[in-house]
């Protein structure tokens, strides 16, 4: 953490010596008046002597504060590698395509951990803000339908607590167990969040207050194919007025389309923008049905608007279930995400150049090798 903290001071110090001498920087009038003044023989000398030191100084702390420099290359950094984005549903005693049992998750965590991921944020994804330790993978886990096993409370001691064999109690175990993990999860929800009414208020608090996201997954979890704009609008716009009752201060930015079906062309951006009774809503992130691993955010090939996931199973997932993928990264036989430490720097391969989404990229550091 310290460490990260240092990189990112350092960054700044690197942003702000660049930027000091761009076009679009204001200087204060005091710094502006010092530039324009035509100073004596003398003082300018003695100007000029000051200004020398100072700027050996800044050349010598910009090349050691320069995140490039160190960036570790033998770590193979590739920010323009694939990275999961895990589709889990329920989590329950018994394992089937949609569930898998409390055990069965704890060995996916595990496995996860083990094997060089790192947990992101979907929203962070979306927004092209990875803070991936160097070396790491990212991966992002989601949960659809916001069933009661994914968060349910349960009575001990007349007190109601996290049942420890939830999908919430498992990931908060883990998160105790491996601080570095970095433990967060999307729940995509529906009209009746994780069941048990009323304690609905205190979930999603409790969420957000422990980094977690949430997401919609529309009021009735009809196919977005078959509806109008307006329909849509009410789809996703009641479900979030409906967190919103919850949590007022909480934007739900992210969609999972039902049943993986996407709207017609000319509804597109019915699920993107739009309003319901009053409250408008806005999505960075829509959601496809487990498939295969997403791009990186940075990648030209990423659509926003339908990101492929993988499905959290074991059964019936012909070849495309996240421990195919797993293999496949691990064998080589795909490209791997993976983060040469700095958030504000993308650190790519030479080979994969021309697929820089340089929109996404803004005001980052580019490092090709
Ligand atoms: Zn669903």
């Amino acid at each position: 953490m310290k460490k990260r903290f240092f990189k990112i001071l350092t960054l700044i110090a690197v942003v702000v010596l660049f930027t000091g001498c761009g076009v679009d920087d204001k200087p204060t009038i005091e710094e502006d008046n010092q530039h324009e003044d035509v100073p004596t023989n003398k003082e300018n000398e003695a100007e000029n002597e000051d200004s020398k030191d100072e700027k050996n100084e800044e050349i010598i702390t910009e090349e050691e504060q320069n995140p490039i420099d160190s960036i570790d290359l033998t770590k193979e950094p590739n920010e323009l590698g694939e990275i999961m984005i895990l589709m889990y549903h329920g989590i329950g005693e018994e394992e089937t395509v949609w569930q898998r049992t409390a055990a069965n998750f704890r060995k996916d965590l595990e496995y996860m951990y083990k094997n060089g991921y790192r947990m992101i944020s979907l929203n962070d994804y979306a927004k092209g803000e990875i803070y991936t330790e160097e070396g790491y993978t990212p991966i992002i886990l989601t949960f659809d339908d916001g069933r009661q096993n994914n968060f349910n409370l349960i009575e001990e001691n007349g007190e109601m607590v996290i049942d420890s064999n939830c999908a919430v109690g498992i990931l908060e175990e883990f998160k105790s167990k491996y601080p570095d993990f970095n433990v967060t999860a999307s729940f995509f929800l529906g009209t009746n969040p994780f069941g048990q009414i009323d304690y609905a208020e205190q979930k999603l608090n409790w969420l957000i207050e422990n980094d977690y996201d949430i997401g919609n997954h529309t009021y009735s979890h009809n196919k977005m194919e078959l509806l109008t704009g307006e329909e849509i609008q009410a789809e996703i716009g009641s479900v979030n007025n409906i967190i919103g009752e919850y949590i007022s201060d909480y934007s739900v930015e992210t969609l999972a389309l039902p049943h993986g079906s996407n709207p017609n062309d000319e509804f597109i951006n019915d699920m993107l923008e739009g309003e319901y009774e009053g409250n408008s809503y806005k999505t960075v992130a829509v959601l496809d049905v487990g498939w295969r691993p997403a791009y990186s955010p940075f990648d030209t090939l990423t659509d926003f608007k339908s990101l492929y996931r993988v499905t959290a199973s074991e059964i019936d997932v012909d070849g495309c279930g996240m421990y195919d993928y797993f293999k496949q990264f691990e064998e080589n036989k795909r490209e791997r995400f993976i983060s040469d430490g700095f958030s504000e720097v993308i650190t790519i391969p030479e080979r994969h150049k021309e697929y820089l989404n340089m929109d996404m990229v803004g005001d980052m550091l580019v490092n090709i090798y």
